[in-house]
């Protein structure tokens, strides 16, 4: 049969009129274009006039004075710190672990021992919905004992959610309260594991989150390694973030901390390493030679002094290095706009080169360099027939995106979220819709959890916040 007589096929969503960033291989970009989208699937990426000869859709969506672009790629974060947002900025790092993180980390492990799932699970619809309305389709949330109905929270708000189990069995950073048995631990950890593969959407998966190199014993370091390729899931640590850690591994063992985790074999592909900042040469080689990937929090490093990640050289040793928001206790903001503006900001005065990271790369570390981190290339992080649907809309009419002299250079450094993200799809499904959540009300939402954080705030005495104590706020 030929083209002009073929009737037109039937798709669930035909997105029109709109600017395809595509971030395929070639950096494709198709100007009044859009997408056909089927049974959750991209299946056509064209230019408009070809998209309504070829299909008719259930539901056109115009993205006329917008980028189509893939869902930005969160590849590092802790949910539970949601409700730290604005908390501190002046406190080392010691003493942001000791003072900031540490005690809602021992009041969830305390809560979920009792068997009270309210405090992860109001922590996890508040991350969900800023990342989903920030414009993130896919985040990898990394969190201490999280009850099994944690994976039922990401379910009900539609997230792409790569869920870190932490672990830990020594303690490091002298805050008892921050353990929990590494028994529960793994047995909670199987139980996540049956949890995310039996997801109802097939968008949640699990990870062995082993806290850091310094406060997992080199046992279960090992044992780690063994069971993530028993069940055949990856791994997700944090490793040399701080000088702290870096003194303490030589202290213990007289190398560094990736020679470390390198030697007793818990390195590989299915590895993906937050932060990466104390690195030596021959460190960065062992990243490359394992295929270990990395997630940039430059935001985060820079909140807490921690230290520059060189990721010019990881980038150019041939790591995957991905980009991750870390937390609210951290970073404040889901923008990843942002971080990736931030991020190569931060490079090009680090090496005092303006042409490192430029923006197609910052771009590439939001969206399929987080896909590549996570393993999941192949699913999503492009705009590309086969892939998953996950696809967001940037509105570039506002005074601050114009003129576009480039698209992709005005994405990284005028565009922010959520401001500028008024459509997010995740698997085909639209999820924000005029800068709306679809599935939940955001203002119930917000109330209902604040007002639980101020009722268990005040069952430890603390007190509830001052800012949504007062009434009407
Ligand atoms: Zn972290």
């Amino acid at each position: 049969m030929s083209d002009e007589l073929a009737s037109p096929v039937a798709v669930d969503m035909l997105i029109q009129n709109g600017v395809v960033v595509k971030m395929d291989e070639n950096r494709e970009i198709l100007h009044d274009a859009g997408l056909a989208i089927n049974d959750g699937t991209i299946v056509d990426v064209a230019p408009t006039a070809a998209l309504t000869e070829r299909y008719t859709a259930t539901r056109n969506l115009d993205a006329r004075g917008k980028v189509v672009m893939p869902g930005l790629i969160d590849t590092h974060h802790h949910f539970l710190q949601a409700f730290l947002k604005g908390s501190r900025d002046d406190l080392p790092f010691d003493q942001w672990i000791e003072r900031v993180s540490s005690p809602p980390i021992a009041m969830a492990i305390s809560d979920y021992l009792a068997g009270d799932t309210r405090l992860q699970c109001y922590a996890t619809s508040l991350s969900c919905a800023e990342a989903l309305r920030s414009g993130i389709t896919c985040a990898l949330n990394m969190e201490w004992a999280t009850p099994p109905e944690v994976i039922d929270v990401y379910e009900e708000m539609g997230l792409r959610a790569v869920h870190a189990l932490y672990m830990s069995d020594v303690d490091r950073w002298d805050e008892p309260g921050m353990l929990l048995p590494i028994d529960v631990t793994l047995e909670l950890a199987e139980e996540l594991i049956a949890r995310c593969a039996a997801s109802p959407s097939g968008r949640v998966s699990f990870r062995y989150g082993p806290a850091c190199e310094n406060s997992v014993s080199q046992d279960l370091l090992r044992e780690t390694r063994q069971l993530a390729d028993h069940h055949g899931v990856g791994i997700h640590i944090h490793l040399a973030e701080s000088r702290l850690s870096w003194d303490n591994i030589y202290a213990r063992f007289g190398t560094t901390p990736v020679r470390y985790l390198r030697d007793v074999g818990l390195l590989g592909p299915d590895v993906l390493a937050a932060h990466c900042i104390w690195l030596s040469k021959d460190d960065i080689d062992i990243l490359a030679d394992t295929g270990t990937s990395v997630s940039y929090n430059p935001e985060c490093n820079m909140k807490v002094a921690l230290g520059i990640a060189p990721v010019v050289r990881l980038l150019e040793a041939g790591v995957s290095v991905s980009l991750g928001i870390d937390s609210s206790a951290v970073n404040d903001n889901m923008d990843l706009f942002e971080a990736a503006r931030v991020g190569a900001l931060l490079q090009k005065i680090e090496t005092m080169v303006p042409s490192v990271v430029p923006a197609a790369q910052a771009l590439e570390m939001a969206t399929i360099g987080g896909a590549r981190a996570l393993g999941m290339e192949t699913e999503i992080g492009s705009l590309e027939p086969g892939k998953r649907a996950d696809v967001i809309l940037v509105d570039v009419t506002g005074v601050h995106m114009r003129p576009t002299n480039d698209i992709v250079n005005n994405l990284i450094y005028c565009a922010s979220a959520p401001g500028d993200v008024s459509h997010v799809i995740v698997d085909g499904e639209m999820l924000v819709e005029h800068d709306r959540l679809c599935r939940v009300d955001e203002t119930q939402l917000l109330a209902q959890a604040e007002a639980f954080l101020d009722d268990r705030m005040s069952a430890v005495g603390s007190g509830p916040s001052p800012l949504y104590s007062e009434a009407g706020c």
